[in-house]
């Protein structure tokens, strides 16, 4: 049997119609970028979000990069961000010219560790960014109180958890602001590169579209020095149709986990936590860890099961993060996890056949 690591063959399938109707209604319209479609998903998503803004962007680096600018965080300012994350997090700060300060994560839940938060608190740190790694909330309550008693504004790096819910409130409605990405394969993806702000703060709000505007507060006004990061009309035209599908997909999801939850008794491999009523999963990726993990991913290789490690090398050993100077076993949790970490098949559509095949093969192991 054939699995593949993810798929898109069902959801497209089955919006076809949706998607072939997205794309007439904006080559009809005869308007590209900014136009009526990126306005209603803008304002769609934020009502799903449950916050009073979103803005269109181009990708999820640029939205976590454009709230930092809107902050006014930038040269000799610091950033606190996870130790363990996709190293969009991290280039967010650099590109601003701030310096991540990474911080540990728990292992059990692969999110920041909140108590570990303070000791790297100095006067020049700005910010904390929260990710919410593979779709499971951060422990936004213990982030938020260690930043307000700091002065510290809280941005959600929520690229991997589009309608997870923290004590019931959806991620994006957390922090000071929020930046998603709607890379094919996250759980809200485009078909192609696209992002977005959320944030109940109308000054972030604004400035963020003026930044990603040319700096433009209305037609060849300038009063920043911008970039050009929109979310054009045919992906936010795409991003309308499957939104409305979004919460049932992640409820399939679920389902996925729960069977592997049920079905995966090898005593070698480590499972991630349930999601629960405070902290809502929508597995993004379902990441399983392994003292074998080298050999475990080349055995269900050869079963035609696909799998990625997220993420092989940590940030500070990345040939990018050279001049932070931390050597190796300086950050020993993130370099535990990927050194273990293997991500299993996990996308809409996956057959109960399919999942029993996975847990078979890594109960065998
Ligand atoms: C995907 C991702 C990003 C970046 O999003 P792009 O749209 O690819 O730029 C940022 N942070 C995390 C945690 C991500 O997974």
């Amino acid at each position: 049997m054939n699995i593949p690591f993810a798929s898109f063959k069902k959801m497209h399938s089955e919006l076809r119609e949706k998607l072939d109707l997205a794309y007439e209604r904006v080559l009809e319209s005869n308007y590209f970028i900014q136009g009526k479609e990126c306005a209603d998903f803008e304002k769609k998503f934020a009502g799903y979000c449950g916050v009073d803004y979103c803005v269109g962007v181009g990708n999820g680096l640029d939205a976590l990069t454009l709230i930092l600018r809107a902050m006014n965080i930038g040269n000799d300012d610091e950033v606190i961000v996870p130790s363990n994350t996709y190293i969009a997090t991290a280039l967010a700060v650099s590109s601003v010219g701030a310096t991540p300060i990474f911080v540990e994560p728990e292992i059990q839940t692969y999110n920041i560790n909140p108590d570990k938060v303070e000791e790297v608190i100095t006067e020049n740190t700005k910010a904390v960014i929260a990710v919410h790694l593979q779709g499971r909330p951060a422990d936004m309550d213990k982030i938020c109180a260690i930043a307000n008693k700091h002065n510290l504004r809280v941005i959600e790096d929520a690229a991997q958890a589009h309608g997870a819910r923290y004590k019931g409130k959806r991620v994006g409605a957390i922090g000071d602001a929020a930046g998603f990405s709607f890379y094919p394969g996250k759980n809200l993806g485009a078909l192609g590169d696209g992002g977005c702000v959320t944030t109940n703060d109308k000054e972030i709000a604004d400035r963020v579209r003026s930044l990603g505007n040319y700096g433009s507060d209305y037609k060849y006004h300038h009063i920043y020095k911008g970039v050009n990061s929109r979310l054009d009309e045919l992906q936010a035209a795409f991003l309308n149709v499957k939104l409305d599908k979004l919460d049932y997909w992640n409820e399939e999801r679920r389902k996925i986990a729960e069977k592997y939850f049920a079905g995966i008794t090898n005593p070698l491999v480590t499972l991630p936590l349930k999601s629960d009523d405070i902290f809502e999963h929508i597995y993004h990726v379902f990441v399983i860890r392994c003292k074998e993990r080298d050999k475990l991913e080349e055995y269900l290789n050869s079963k035609g099961i696909g799998t990625v490690k997220h993420y092989p090398i940590p940030m500070h050993r990345q040939l990018a993060y050279k001049d932070l100077g931390i050597g190796e076993g300086e950050l020993p949790i993130a370099e535990e996890i990927s050194r273990t970490v293997l991500s299993l098949p996990m996308y809409y559509g996956m057959t109960d056949e399919e999942i029993q095949y996975v847990v078979k093969n890594i109960n065998e192991f």
